[in-house]
């Protein structure tokens, strides 16, 4: 059965169309379960109905005109449980209840599955014989596995608006207003037009479509060809090195496909029918592939991969031609499938009013950069219908997670009020710049910044930064094609440590790895975050250590800043001892050389779980500790922190968290040595009042986040963070922990700093 469901699962990937695939589905399932009929039910979410979308066997004219709700029958019965539902006689299940004109009277056997995706159960598959019989174990597993599979192909087809086709009398998605739901990314509210950059180009997704203009789709074909063929030929050349002519002869092989002999010829014929380049390409290169995949000799069966991998190059080349474009709206939101730093380098900067990113949670790196400048960002909006977004109002609503497409003008009406009342307070907030970070009772804390580009310098002390608390060297690393040399990065971090002459500066040590690569050094493993990363790296190439130590101690030469350099990602103490004797050494090598510097501070983050149990000994060992909460939160919680599906397990201040927090901090103190904190959860008004009363010295984070921290820090007092403290680590859950110290802030007159909205209801 493996092979039957492999094989169906890829031809109905390969249909041309969603309608196309569900009548393929039900289809193949009958003929393979021996069953006379099989339907596939599927939730109109206007409607909130389960409607008949596609059958097998039955009367082919009800499809798209019967519904049923949640509960009513047994496929409704399937659908409320979700669980399958395996009947010998359903006429006689208590819930039975014959639809009308489709056919079924007659039919007793029973077998209905749901169809769920994240919880979600977004329709049923259904089997049904005429004679009484029970669907065996095996069967019902079958058609399991199948639904499962077959969630992910609905899931989209709701995203993409595909499946609204299948639902008579809905509004296209050129009209009606709609919301999603993703995870809060960047707080704040954001309202403009849609520019979206699509995800990298996958053939099986690319859908039907009419070309508007044969000759314009012509030539797009054409140069998406001669981008292919130049690309092949560069990399052919490239290959010349280190491949001998023989095995350099699939470029070859690939050249000759792009013939129009060959593929070429095909999609031309396409487009000349009427089909769009896109779906004209999938259609030729999926009937090339499957020829190849039915033959009999294993190397001629292989080629088939060859197939679609020249497939998809001509199909990135094709998209990304039609996204080339010359204007972007005035006020724009970002519409990404997977947010990268890179994608927003790539954008006018000052015409982003919000992001909304399909993949990716709150501490992916792309959140973070978002953060860093300021713009309301949804994560993890996985529904999203991001093919047909683009020049789409956008609200984007950074507090809750919420997005709402084509807002209607209540809906808009009431966020315009939401950003006006933010507006104020930012211009209140800005009152507080050279106002110092002190508690009610006179504690202070200092609030530095987390920083990575140049741009964020000025930022950075606008807003009142008094120190830098990291810095992500990997930034400037990831510009270039090759590691920048000792002098490139003296330059770029003195610009930084003069700019905060005479305020500390906190230099990471080079943290690549995990969700950072360098595209010039490249690192291939399973499981990157547990792999080859930060310190773990550079102390295996202490060529590259050793530059950037030596880089960061000639950048301080002559200034009062403190230099801190901090060790990423230590789990072991000797690491720290190498670590030191490496930075001691460029130390020596730089006076040597007749720079008048100072010794550097020498600090570690605290990320990985491990090095809490030791953490009095690295205290002892260092100068300074600094908590990564980011990277603690994934690794102490084994949870992705960039993956969307488990985002919501990403609890910052889960018991455990807050316990470890604590923990580390005490000992921090007890060993007589400065402890700071600079994951994202420094930087929001909960985290902060926890990290204040857990005695934590420093709160370093992004720009943006910080004035509404001091205004925090400055209205309560120790004593009231020390007792919003110790009830909080008397409580069970996360969201227990934040409702309350929310509510804590609200009851004392700060809501202004918490999310307080209501979410008006859509539909
Ligand atoms: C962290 O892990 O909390 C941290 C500050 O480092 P980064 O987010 O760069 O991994
Ligand atoms: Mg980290």
């Amino acid at each position: 059965m493996l092979d039957a469901l492999r094989q169906i699962v890829q031809d109905v990937g390969a249909a041309s169309g969603f309608r196309a695939a569900l009548d393929l589905l039900v289809a193949r399932v009958s003929m393979i379960l021996d069953a006379e009929v099989c339907s596939i039910y599927l939730r109109n979410r206007q409607s909130g109905r389960f409607v008949y979308v596609a059958n097998e066997g039955f009367n082919p004219q009800m499809v798209g005109r019967v519904s049923l709700s949640s509960g009513e029958g047994v496929v409704g019965l399937v659908a409320e449980r979700a669980e399958p539902i395996n009947l010998e006689n359903a006429p006689d299940h208590e819930r039975y209840h014959k639809v009308l004109g489709i056919g079924e009277e007659s039919f007793q056997a029973f077998l209905g599955v749901p169809i769920i995706h994240v919880r979600e159960v977004l329709g049923v598959l259904v089997v049904q014989d005429r004679e009484a019989r029970r669907y065996s174990e095996d069967e019902v597993a079958f058609l399991v596995t199948l639904a499962a599979q077959v969630a992910g192909l609905v899931a989209h087809a709701e995203a993409t608006g595909d499946v609204d086709d299948l639902f008579p009398g809905t509004d296209g998605a050129e009209q009606r207003e709609a919301r999603f739901h993703g995870i809060p990314g960047v707080a704040g509210i954001g309202i403009g037009t849609a520019h979206v950059v699509l995800p990298a180009a996958r053939l099986e997704l690319v859908t039907d479509r009419e070309a508007e203009n044969v000759d314009a789709e012509l030539a797009l074909f054409d140069r998406a060809i001669g981008q292919a063929r130049d690309d092949i030929e560069r990399i052919n050349a490239q290959m010349a090195k280190n491949l001998g002519p023989e095995e350099r002869e699939l470029f070859d092989a690939y050249l000759h496909m792009l013939d129009d002999g060959a593929l070429a010829g095909d999609v031309r014929e396409g487009i000349r029918e009427g089909q769009w380049a896109q779906g004209a390409l999938k259609h030729a290169i999926l009937e090339q592939a499957a020829t190849f995949e039915r033959m009999q000799d294993s190397y001629l069966r292989e080629r088939s991969a060859d197939v679609r991998e020249l497939g998809q190059r001509v199909l990135a080349n094709l998209q990304e031609i039609r996204e080339t474009r010359g204007s972007y709206p005035e006020d724009m939101v970002l519409v990404a499938d997977e947010l990268t730093a890179p994608m927003m380098a790539d954008l006018p900067i000052e015409r982003l009013r919000g992001i909304v990113s399909l993949k990716g949670s709150r501490n992916s790196h792309g959140a973070i950069l978002a953060d860093a400048l300021g713009i309301p960002t949804v994560m993890g909006a996985v529904n999203v219908p991001i093919y047909e977004l683009e020049n789409r109002t956008v609200v984007v609503d950074g507090h809750y997670g919420e997005v709402f497409v084509n807002p209607s003008s209540p809906v808009r009406d009431l966020y315009e009020g939401f950003q006006e009342e933010e507006e104020e307070f930012a211009r209140e907030l800005e009152t507080l710049r050279d106002q110092p970070s002190v508690t009610r009772d006179g504690h202070r804390i200092n609030l530095w910044v987390n920083i990575g580009l140049v741009s964020e310098i000025t930022r950075s002390l606008d807003r009142g930064a008094e120190g830098i608390g990291l810095f992500r060297t990997e930034v400037p690393f990831a510009v270039g094609d090759r590691f920048p040399t000792e002098e490139e990065q003296r330059v770029i971090y003195r610009e930084h440590m003069e700019a905060f002459d005479p305020r500390p500066v906190t230099m990471r040590t080079l943290d690549i790895g995990g969700d950072k690569p360098l595209s010039y050094f490249p690192i291939e493993e399973e499981n990157p975050f547990l792999g080859w990363r930060g310190i773990r790296i550079t102390l295996d190439h202490p060529e590259i250590f050793l530059a950037q130590v030596r880089a960061m101690i000639k950048a301080n030469a002559g200034l009062e800043c403190i230099l801190r350099i901090m060790l990423p990602m230590v789990s072991r103490l000797e690491q720290v001892e190498d670590a030191k004797a490496l930075i001691h050494r460029a130390y020596e090598e730089v006076r040597e050389e007749g720079h008048d510097v100072k010794e550097p501070l020498i600090g570690v983050m605290i990320e990985v779980p491990g090095a809490i149990y030791l953490i009095r000994e690295f205290a002892r060992a260092v100068d300074f500790v600094a908590v990564g909460s980011n990277d603690l939160t994934q690794y102490m919680l084994a949870v992705d922190r960039n993956n969307s599906r488990v985002a919501e397990l990403f609890e910052e201040v889960h018991p455990s968290m807050l316990q470890a927090l604590r923990e580390i901090a005490k000992a921090c103190h007890a060993e007589g040595k400065p402890v700071g904190i600079c994951g994202e959860l420094a930087g929001t008004p909960e985290g902060a009042v926890l990290c204040v009363g857990m005695g934590y010295d420093v709160l370093s984070m992004n720009a943006a986040n910080l004035p509404r921290v001091k205004w925090v820090i400055r209205q309560v007092s120790l004593i009231d963070c020390r007792r919003i403290l110790a009830r909080a680590l008397r409580m069970r859950s996360n969201s227990e922990i934040l409702d309350f110290v929310r509510d804590q802030l609200v009851g004392a007159g700060l809501d202004r700093a918490v999310p307080h909205h209501e979410v008006p209801i859509s539909f």
